[in-house]
């Protein structure tokens, strides 16, 4: 709608003609047949690209279209494009709910649509707080003092004034008026409530005071509530970062506020309609919701403040030392009650009722397999603005879209199996939109989805890292030889092994956890996921003041990032979608499950738990020669040059089905909605991951006693899934030699 996009190759090479320096190239590079025969007036001028040994998956004729497709593609996402898309997104506060969200969405089809997607809007009604901000805080005694929870308008930011920006607040909040005396409760997290009981000091009718950071802040309200706490305050750590505070630097101020969701509920999505899409109700199939009063939502009145704010209670706490490692980096003497002359008053409130939420999902249709998915998502609701998150990782996704679209257009390069592009809603809130999609579309995810790659708030800067699940790690690792790290002209791959320690073997790529929308996909559908982004230091988190005028100074300042991140995600999920025979790296399952059991034996040592998981380790043994299987039939078969299309789809669909080996129809201890048993977040801090949750939750809660039971239950996994993959082996060995 705003920019102005080349709708055909030609038109760009015009363009790139008209911006090259000379000596670069003004035409893109000819494009052999799918087939590999180099075709047109072009062809004698092709050089003929080998074969890389690391592209996975190809027949050497499939392997040179895509390479020369490949080549094409990193020339298309632009950093113009990024710069306007995150300018346009953030124009104007847009939460969950808001007639400005609806704007962004609309705004969010019309460019796919543009780029030549097919866009296709999935509405939810789900259960969400209204956007009212009407929270008040203040000491009441021994000083009447109402506590700032706004952040102030800046002269230097010209958005940090805007009239539609809302006071700090927690979304799931109960409602409430409520005065009382104070404790303190560090991050409130379970270990630290439990020093707090030990010591014989009652939370129950006290207003509880608590720092950001160590856990999800929504445990820290379950914990305060089921102790019959009557509120909580929550208040940013500032840290020590070395850098200066917002708007001299990146990092927050004394007066910026961390907003955010407190939901903690045994499932994740729509708080009214666990398992199954929260559909409109004036649509045509009814779901059935519960009853909110049905529903375990926090009561108590909870809110947000800054670290001022926070001085000005802790500072007047007169009751015992807090315990070592209990102090944020503020001048306070930190102790854990206030005493009977301080009292603190927390009101909030905050009427809920359903909502439409809208996810809007962009197609490129696939040019041989349309039903096979490479999907590619981020929310797009902020807290306020959310030009770092979510929407520095939107707008890379417009980039990717209209560079892929540009790609496909002259049908020479359209990628073989679809690629989706999605926008998801109401994410903030409690990773609702693409929760409700997944459940949705629950049987067809798992049927066709290749992988879920995550983008949320994915681009403010210049530290480019990820995490994943454990069969799209080599893909990505590869993915990042492609591209080049900008300034440097070296690969992203070099920049960044060189950050991964002296005698790393490989960069660094962690366990993707919880916090994000790919929890529905991994968690609940068994989609191989990951979360790859390019970031900066910044202490803005959730507040009014993560905008564009703080991108354009101290995110992604030359715009060259977006683009970058654009280039790795478009490079993965082209090779997903066009090679003969997915290029999983089923080896990592066995490595990765010895680590995982390696984690459980540090953590179960550090409660005084003795375990033995011999035979789950022994099992993995069978993988890893299921695996060895599998990819040396896979090798054999697309080096015979022979791959046939009807043969592959069956085995891809087989590939696709791997990781569902993990999946349990009844979930994990307490928690049915999370039906992979290989990974979770941690039921107790929320954002971590927890490596096959099972066993961490028997060993977590000090209980022996179902841990054999748990283990049968893994090395049935790992023995369905090793059957798995020699299944796969078996069918691409059949008709061999
Ligand atoms: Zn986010």
């Amino acid at each position: 709608m705003r920019s102005s996009i080349p709708r055909t190759l030609k038109s760009l090479a015009i363009l790139a003609a008209a911006l090259a320096p000379a000596g670069l190239s003004q035409m893109p590079s000819p494009v052999p047949s799918p087939t590999g025969e180099v075709t047109g007036p072009t062809a004698q001028l092709a050089s003929p690209t080998p074969q890389d040994p690391t592209l996975t998956g190809f027949t050497a004729q499939r392997a040179s279209w895509h390479l020369a497709c490949e080549q094409r593609f990193l020339e298309l996402p632009r950093s113009e494009s990024f710069r306007e898309h995150l300018r346009t997104i953030t124009e104007n506060p847009h939460p969950a709910g808001s007639a400005a969200q609806a704007r962004v969405g609309e705004y969010l089809a019309q460019a796919m649509e543009r780029a030549g997607l097919e866009v296709t809007n999935y509405p939810y009604d789900v259960y969400l707080p209204e956007l009212t901000d009407d929270v008040e805080v203040h000491i009441v005694t021994p000083v009447a003092m109402q506590l700032s929870n706004r952040e102030p308008a800046l002269p230097e930011d010209r958005f940090s004034g805007h009239p539609d920006l809302l006071n700090g607040w927690n979304a799931f909040s109960g409602s409430g008026d409520v005065t009382g005396e104070v404790v303190y409760a560090n991050y409130g997290r379970r270990e630290d409530y439990l020093v707090l009981d030990s010591m014989g000091i009652p939370v129950e009718g006290k207003v509880v005071i608590a720092r950001y950071g160590g856990n999800f802040r929504g445990y820290k309200v379950k914990f305060a509530e089921e102790r019959g706490a009557l509120g909580v305050v929550m208040f940013n750590d500032p840290g020590f970062s070395g850098l200066d505070a917002y708007p001299d630097g990146p990092m927050m101020s004394g007066q910026t506020i961390q907003r955010g969701s407190v939901l903690t509920l045994p499932w994740t999505g729509d708080p009214l309609t666990p398992f199954v899409p929260a559909l409109p109700i004036d649509g045509d199939v009814q779901v059935e919701r519960l009853d909110p009063s049905e529903v375990p939502l926090h009561t108590i009145p909870v809110l947000p403040i800054g670290y001022e704010a926070a001085t000005e209670i802790l500072s007047r706490m007169t009751g015992p030392d807090a315990p070592p490692g209990w102090d944020a980096p503020m001048e306070v003497e930190y102790r854990l009650t206030g005493g009977p002359d301080l009292t603190v008053r927390v009101r909030v409130n905050q009427p809920k009722r359903l909502t439409r939420a809208t996810n809007v999902v962009g197609t490129l249709r696939g040019s041989e397999f349309p039903d096979e998915w490479l999907i590619l998502g981020a929310h797009y609701d902020p807290w306020g603005f959310g030009a770092i998150d979510p929407n520095g990782g939107t707008a890379m996704l417009l980039t990717l879209a209209e560079a892929l679209g540009e790609l496909a257009s002259d049908g020479e390069c359209r990628p073989r199996r679809s690629i989706m592009i999605a926008h998801w809603d109401a994410e903030e809130y409690g990773i609702i939109g693409s929760v409700e999609w997944v459940e949705h579309l629950r049987e067809e995810l798992e049927a066709n989805a290749i992988a879920y790659i995550n983008a949320d708030g994915a681009v403010s800067g210049a530290n480019f890292g990820g995490s994943s699940s454990p069969s799209l790690k080599g893909q990505i690792i590869e993915a990042t030889k492609a591209v080049t790290y900008p300034g440097t002209g070296e690969p992203l791959y070099d920049w960044w092994l060189a950050r991964a320690g002296e005698d790393a073997e490989e960069p660094g790529l962690g366990n993707l956890g919880g916090g994000s929308d790919h929890v529905g996909f991994y968690t609940h559908a068994g989609v191989p996921s990951a979360g790859l982004s390019s970031g900066n230091p910044s202490g803005v988190y959730h507040s009014n003041y993560d905008n564009f005028a703080w991108f354009e100074r101290f995110g992604d300042t030359t715009w060259v990032h977006g683009p970058m991140i654009a280039r790795v995600d478009g490079v993965l999920a082209l090779r997903f979608a066009n090679a003969d025979v997915l290029p999983y790296d089923v080896a990592r399952y066995a490595t990765d499950t010895r680590t995982h059991v390696e984690t459980l034996y540090r953590v179960a040592e550090s409660r005084g738990l003795e375990v033995d998981f011999a035979r789950l380790v022994e099992s993995t043994a069978e993988l890893d020669a299921a695996a060895a299987e599998l990819v040396a039939a896979r090798e054999r078969w697309v080096g015979s040059g022979e791959v046939d299309a009807g043969r592959a789809e069956a085995v891809n669909r087989a590939l696709i089905g791997l990781e569902k080996a993990w999946l349990n129809d009844r979930g994990l201890q307490g928690r049915p909605w999370s039906r992979s048993i290989y990974v979770s977040p941690d039921p107790f801090s929320g954002y971590a991951s927890w490596m096959l949750p099972g066993l961490r939750y028997e060993i977590e809660t000090d209980d022996r006693a179902d841990l054999p039971g748990w283990e049968r239950v893994y090395i049935g996994a790992v023995r369905e899934l090793a059957e798995r993959m020699r299944g796969v082996a078996g069918m691409m060995g059949e008709g061999d030699g």
